[in-house]
This record gives C-alpha cells, sequence and structure tokens, in this order.
C-alpha cells in the first residue's frame, strides 16, 4: 500500500488516483500529510494564479424555494423563514455599489424562485452588460432547463454555480426528498458545459451520513465533469430543519479536501468559501493557504442578508461583508496574497 506522500505524489503527478486511493488518502490523513498537501498545492496554485485573490460580490437575490432540501435554512417546508425577493433595481443597486468597490464579477444567488422568469433575468442580465460591460456574471439559482440555461447565456450570463451536493446516489436521497434526483442535477450541469458556461460544481464536507467512499465518488465524479469551479464548505446545521441536531463538518476535512483538488485540477477557481468563514475566524485565509484563489463577500443589500440564512450563524458582516473590503485585502496581503480588481477569468 503506498503512503499518504506517496498518494499525494501520484495526485500531483498524475492528477488522477483511483477510488480505493482516494478513500485511503482521505482516511489516512493526519498533520503531516496535510502540511505536505498544502505545500504541494500552494505551488501549483503560484505556477498557474501567482499570488492573486479573485473577489465575487455576492448578491443573495431571493430566499423563496420551491424545493424542500433537508440541510437548507430557507427550504420550503421552514415556515419561519423571513422570505424576501430582491427586484431587478435593486440588484443593479448592488451591482453599483460592487462596482466601485472593485468587483468585476456579480453572482446572483438565490432560491429556486420561479418569480425570476427567463424574460425578468435576461432584461437584468442585459442591462448589467450595459452599464458594467468589463464584468462577469455568475447565476446560481438551481435547477433549470436546457432552453432556460441558454437563454440566460445569452442574455450576459458567463458562469454557473451548481453544486452536485454528493455524488453518491444514496447519500443524494438521504439529504433530498425524491423529487430532486442526483441524475438532473448532472444533467444540468453538463447542459451549462454545453452551452459554453463557466461552470462551478461541489459539495458539502460533513453532510448527515457522508462516509469517505462518498468522497471518493465526489473527486472521481469532478474529475469526470472537470468544472472550471468547485466550491466546497463544512455543513452547517440550521436550527430549523430536519438536521438540526446533526454535527457540522470539520475545517481540518475542508481545507485537506480543498488541498487535493488543487492537485486534481490545477486550474479550477476554488473559492475559501462563507461556511468555512462561519466556522473558524481565520478559515477564508486558512483555505487560501490550502490552495483556494477565489474569495465572494456579501454585496446583498443590508435587510435582506440575516434573512438568506442557509445554516446558523452564517457570516454576513465584517469581513465576510463586501464594504470592508480594506480588511479583506489587508488580511490577504498578511498571509502574502493579492486581492486584485479582475473578471477572475479561468485560466487554460
Ligand atoms: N438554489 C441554488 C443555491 C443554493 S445555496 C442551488 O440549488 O444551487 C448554495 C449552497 O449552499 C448549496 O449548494 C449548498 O451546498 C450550500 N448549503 C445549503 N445549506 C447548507 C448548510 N446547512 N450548510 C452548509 N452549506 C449549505
Amino acid at each position: 500500500m503506498r503512503t499518504e506522500r506517496e498518494l499525494i505524489d501520484k495526485l500531483r503527478d498524475t492528477r488522477a488516483l483511483t477510488r480505493e486511493e482516494w478513500v485511503q488518502v482521505i482516511e489516512g490523513r493526519d498533520e503531516d500529510a496535510a502540511r505536505y498537501l498544502f505545500e504541494t498545492a500552494r505551488a501549483i496554485r503560484h505556477a498557474v494564479y501567482g499570488r492573486d485573490v479573485y473577489i465575487r460580490g455576492l448578491i443573495e437575490i431571493s430566499n423563496y424555494c420551491k424545493n424542500d432540501c433537508y440541510y437548507c435554512g430557507i427550504r420550503r417546508s421552514n415556515r419561519l423563514a423571513d422570505r424576501y425577493r430582491l427586484t431587478a433595481e435593486e440588484i443593479l443597486a448592488c451591482a453599483d455599489t460592487g462596482y466601485a468597490l472593485g468587483f468585476r464579477t456579480f453572482v446572483l444567488q438565490g432560491g429556486e424562485d420561479a418569480y425570476y422568469t427567463d424574460a425578468l433575468l435576461g432584461e437584468l442580465l442585459r442591462e448589467i452588460k450595459r452599464r458594467y460591460p468589463d464584468c462577469a456574471i455568475t447565476l446560481s439559482l438551481g435547477e433549470r432547463g436546457e432552453e432556460s440555461f441558454r437563454c440566460l447565456f445569452e442574455a450576459g450570463a458567463d458562469r454557473y454555480l451548481l453544486r452536485h451536493e454528493t455524488a453518491s446516489p444514496v447519500h443524494y436521497a438521504s439529504l433530498h426528498p425524491p423529487e430532486l434526483r442526483l441524475d438532473n442535477r448532472k444533467e444540468c450541469l453538463y447542459a451549462l458545459k454545453r452551452i459554453g458556461y463557466q461552470v462551478g460544481s461541489g459539495f458539502m464536507v460533513g453532510s448527515p451520513g457522508q462516509t469517505a467512499e462518498n468522497l471518493a465518488e465526489d473527486m472521481l465524479f469532478l474529475k469526470e465533469l472537470s468544472p472550471q469551479m468547485v466550491g466546497i464548505g463544512p455543513f452547517i446545521p440550521h436550527h430549523d430543519t430536519p438536521f438540526a441536531h446533526c454535527p457540522a463538518g470539520t475545517v481540518e476535512l475542508t481545507l485537506f479536501l480543498l488541498g487535493l483538488l488543487r492537485l486534481m485540477l490545477p486550474h479550477a477557481l476554488l473559492p475559501a468559501t462563507t461556511a468555512l468563514g462561519t466556522l473558524s475566524p481565520q478559515g477564508r485565509e486558512l483555505g487560501i493557504l490550502a490552495g483556494a484563489n477565489v474569495v465572494m463577500p456579501n454585496l446583498s443589500p443590508a435587510a435582506s442578508r440575516k434573512k438568506y440564512m442557509l445554516y446558523d450563524n452564517k457570516l454576513c458582516t465584517g469581513d465576510e461583508a463586501a464594504e470592508s473590503l480594506n480588511s479583506l485585502k489587508k488580511r490577504m496581503k498578511s498571509i502574502g496574497y493579492n486581492v486584485v480588481v479582475d473578471r477572475g477569468d479561468y485560466k487554460i
């Protein structure tokens, strides 16, 4: 059997491991392996993206959702969620603020809310692009039909984030109601790729019932999909969901997986996510030092920020807020990285 270091070297050199090797490298990890992994991941990241950190202005446009994912605080059945949706004017105002702050990518994220028709979104996308032709727009609005994805792409959307959540069908079924299918989600990801989007997928770390075998499956699926972006963050319970009493995922495992992702997909855009920052005050920095190269500060209007509560204590102020960009810049500087004013596209 190969040692941890040999597995990390194999992943660095061939960008692939077998299912058994993924399980072994994940289960066998220790501090030594993590140190070696992060050094290797940073060297790869520096070769591809230098010391630049890309920022994305996150605009949470709606917390209405027709889905009922068991882990999510804005699930349909959560009667206690205080629902809101932003108008096109409010979203444009967020983009105006963000542009002035130096953001050149806006991420429009929300629950699956039928209010946002292709026509409404199309008009909005065209207006953002008219005002800011030098900006990229990322959508993260859940599953839609291929025609809808195409229509939004033609209206100006450049990228789409749709985490697969878990690539194991049985595990997927334990996190979602029966009407949500892993196959549909995957089909959406392939459609997005066909259309020409820069595509992001990803999964929660430490979601209830997750095993090392499930994580191995996630890595194999991501290898096959080869997305331009991969978002991973620890699962964090929300008190008004069926998983209220499940333990959160760990920062340690999330960081280790970030390092592995950097080795497997050297060019990927990897965010140090809000969930990582929520579990640890140093989460953002640790994520960058494990191989991540993106942060996504919150640009949503102050009044709605607390309502987009996917999980308990979700950060939306302090360095998580777009207004605190200067403080984020200083923190990145202190670990040797530079926040840049740039669209931050995927580098081939
Ligand atoms: N409706 C969109 C956006 C979902 S919210 C979509 O379906 O893609 C963005 C991400 O937040 C989800 O993909 C999920 O991975 C994550 N998330 C939701 N609930 C969470 C929780 N309790 N803990 C950690 N992450 C969570």
